[in-house]
């Protein structure tokens, strides 16, 4: 049963199916492991595995490695985490285009006995020069006649490390006046003297990805290669390619099919970008909570159902846009709102001093874990003489009516506990407010004032003997500017109050809070513990409780 909505995509593969045209659906989700994955890819992620769960076919997962400078195995392992915790299975062994040298190498044979590809030595500029432009036909390259004898010796000659690198390269024979610059003989091996991650030094030539990429997904019986918009154009060469390969050249050979990719507000997400701010330690890694990577929004709080649901809220489909960081937010509050205990922090504290309340006394007080959900228990917290509430929850004076939060002569409930009154408070020698000195009323504990009074403001505290020093993290837009990739310096664009660290406290209770474990600070926003910083309390704001983007 299929319940995500239909798009361009599902229409093709409904079509398809009822046509015969394949008996299963087979997806993949190829990575080059230059970089950590971002939410971009998490959209392409949730496409291509959530098409195969929906169509009961299957997913793999391939790592497009045949550019071995930029790649690393760090980026091989972080993307094989990411993708599990994202909560997909990719089908059987991890694939690697790498694994498939021998089979790549034994295709472009094939194309130069058939008399398609020839070895060109032709330096950059004059490929360039040769290649024409939009207006004008190309010309052919001096070494496009050369017989197939002559091309498989030179390319066994490549192979074997007997040319340098830009010496030469092998081309596909397609059409040197096409109007799609593309097909004008594109490159299908270049010569690179590089240590490959998987191969070591066993090749001196790499596949350009336009070749390997489409003999990948015929080698791996892939339906519906999916990829972004970019690409479109490079459909005429994956045609073309698996068209003239023996192989390949059948009805149910694998289709190029484009959607649009993720572009979103405030952050970048090209791979040079992301990496220039981790290099330039403009953030703190990869996994810095202010990155749009899957390691990043892990780190912040985002859970692998919020992620999941915001693929579901943008859909797919060919125009490009940009999307607004509120529609990220609410995926991720919306998860939160059901799943996240609630406790109280406070992050800008002074003291509260209840004078009517016994000395050396502390009450306990069983908390519901979630208001609206009763199944989730209680927690235990505490009440005393001395507690902690924030700096922001009291003006000696009210500045209005509305105003619900404490106030000298003013009432105000503390969540979970007591209505308290606030009768004086204490500055330091700067004029900053230190220590309030109040009142209790003992008997309003969870519920109303006997003589019928009306108290509305209620605000959050933690009792100063048991509450726990903590750090917490609060995070903004990393960009100032809606699209910082379009600036000439994007650099010049970062926000620089980005990240505001606060000190304060946390319920007892939170001591053994888990990594990752989502809570609602009430009135504050959602938190996680940090995952890496775990020697001492540290707490990553996710989001706040409402959406600031738009105002
Ligand atoms: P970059 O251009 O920044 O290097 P990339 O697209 O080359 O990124 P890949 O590792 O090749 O990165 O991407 C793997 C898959 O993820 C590809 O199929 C690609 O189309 C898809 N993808 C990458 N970025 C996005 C995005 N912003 N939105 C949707 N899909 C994306
Ligand atoms: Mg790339
Ligand atoms: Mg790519």
């Amino acid at each position: 049963a299929i319940e995500r909505p239909v798009n361009f995509i599902r229409n093709i593969i409904n079509d398809d199916l009822a046509k015969n045209k394949y008996q299963s659906v087979r997806t993949r989700f190829p990575p080059e492991p230059n970089g950590y994955l971002h939410i971009g890819h998490a959209k392409s992620i949730c496409l291509n595995f959530g098409l195969a769960e929906d169509y009961q076919g299957e997913c793999n997962l391939r790592f497009d490695d045949t550019n071995p400078a930029k790649e690393d195995m760090e980026y091989v392992e972080s993307i094989k985490r990411d993708v599990q915790w994202l909560g997909f299975k990719w089908a059987g062994d991890i694939k690697y285009s790498s694994n498939y040298f021998e089979k790549f190498y034994q295709y472009a044979v094939e194309l130069i006995n058939k008399g398609l590809a020839y070895v060109c030595f032709l330096n950059a500029e004059e490929t360039r020069e040769y290649r024409g432009n939009l207006k004008e036909p190309g010309k052919n390259s001096p070494y496009r006649d050369t017989s197939p004898e002559e091309n498989l010796a030179l390319f066994e000659k490549m192979r074997a490390g007997g040319f340098k690198e830009g010496e030469c390269v092998l081309r596909a024979k397609i059409d040197m006046a096409s109007s799609f610059m593309c097909m004008r003989d594109p490159t299908l091996y270049r010569v690179r003297f590089e240590t490959h991650h998987q191969t070591g030094d066993k090749w001196c030539i790499y596949p350009m990805y336009d070749f390997a990429h489409c003999i990948s997904d015929g080698i791996e019986g892939v339906t519906h290669s999916l990829c972004t918009l970019e690409f479109q154009d490079n459909r005429r060469i994956y045609d073309w390619l698996l068209d003239h390969l023996d192989d390949f050249s059948r009805p149910d050979r694998p289709f190029q099919y484009e959607f649009s990719r993720l572009n979103l507000e405030y952050t970048v997400m090209s791979k040079r970008m992301l990496h220039q701010l981790v290099n330039d330690k403009l953030v703190d890694g990869w996994d810095d909570p202010r990155m749009p990577t899957i390691s990043g929004m892990r780190r912040r709080g985002y859970t692998p159902a919020s992620l999941r649901d915001f693929a579901e809220r943008i859909g797919i489909s060919k125009v490009d846009s940009m999307t607004e960081m509120g529609i990220l937010e609410a995926a991720i509050r919306d998860d939160l709102n059901v799943v996240a205990p609630r406790t109280m922090a406070v992050m800008d504290p002074i003291k509260l001093v209840i004078e009517n309340y016994p000395e050396g006394e502390i009450e306990s007080i069983q908390a519901p874990v979630h208001p609206q959900n009763e199944a989730m228990g209680t927690r235990e917290i505490f009440f005393g003489r001395e507690l902690y509430i924030d700096r922001a929850d009291f003006e000696p004076e009210a500045p209005n009516r509305k105003f619900m939060r404490l106030a000298i002569d003013k009432e105000v409930r503390l969540r979970n506990a007591y209505i308290i009154k606030a009768e004086r408070y204490e500055t330091d020698a700067d004029g900053n407010i230190t220590t309030v000195y109040c009142s209790y009323d003992p008997d309003t504990r969870g519920k109303n004032p006997a003589d019928g009074r009306k108290v509305k403001g209620v605000i959050h505290f933690v009792e100063s003997t048991k509450a726990l020093p903590a750090e917490f993290r609060v995070y903004d837009r990393l960009f100032t500017v809606p699209n910082p990739a379009k600036e000439n310096d994007f650099e010049a664009v970062l926000n620089p109050d980005s990240l505001i660290i606060k000190n304060g406290f946390v319920e007892p209770g939170m001591a053994d809070a888990p990594v990752e474990q989502a809570y609602q600070c009430e009135r504050e926003g959602y938190f996680c513990r940090d995952n890496k910083i775990t020697d001492r309390l540290v707490f990553n704001r996710t989001v706040a409780l409402r959406d600031t983007w738009s105002q």
